[in-house]
């Protein structure tokens, strides 16, 4: 990489992008980059759908660290060192299971029973999977079903 690295005496040092003609950062150009990558096409497709731009900027965030699994459960503040007990890692909703990403958001009783509630309330049908991932994939049908009824 540092091959790469053209040295020119007589020239002030100064940053670049590579990805810009003019050698200046730009997200949209970032987005673009991130969003056509030809290696991961399913990424991308998700990628797009976690970063909707209909969706508040907060709520496609918060998306994106459930997908990632960057919420602060027991789990993840067990193996960050914040809880030094497994036995404190138990679910804050239920207090039965340990609580991981997947439990505390789908299958957890409380967060089926809250999900099922929801669904009621919205006069559609859902589809739990047992993990996060899947379940977000599975939104788009959610979302249809809401834009049928609406008409
Ligand atoms: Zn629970």
């Amino acid at each position: 990489m540092i091959e790469e690295v053209k040295i020119y005496p007589r020239c002030p040092d100064e940053w670049e992008w590579r990805h810009s003609k003019d050698g200046l950062y730009s997200t949209s150009i970032a987005y673009e980059m991130l969003t056509k990558d030809e290696r991961g096409l399913v990424e991308t497709k998700f990628f797009k759908r976690v970063w909707n731009p209909i969706l508040p900027s907060k709520i496609a965030a918060f998306n994106w660290k459930v997908m990632m699994d960057r919420i602060p459960t027991k789990l993840n503040l067990f193996k960050r060192g914040v809880i030094k007990d497994m036995e404190d890692g138990k679910c804050t909703l239920c207090e039965v299971e340990d609580e991981d990403i997947n439990h505390l958001f789908l299958n957890c009783n409380v967060a089926r029973w809250l999900w099922m509630a929801c669904a009621n309330w919205w006069g559609i049908t859902i589809k739990l999977d047992k993990e996060c991932r899947k379940t977000f994939e599975n939104f788009g049908t959610w979302t249809k079903q809401l834009s049928i009824r609406e008409g």
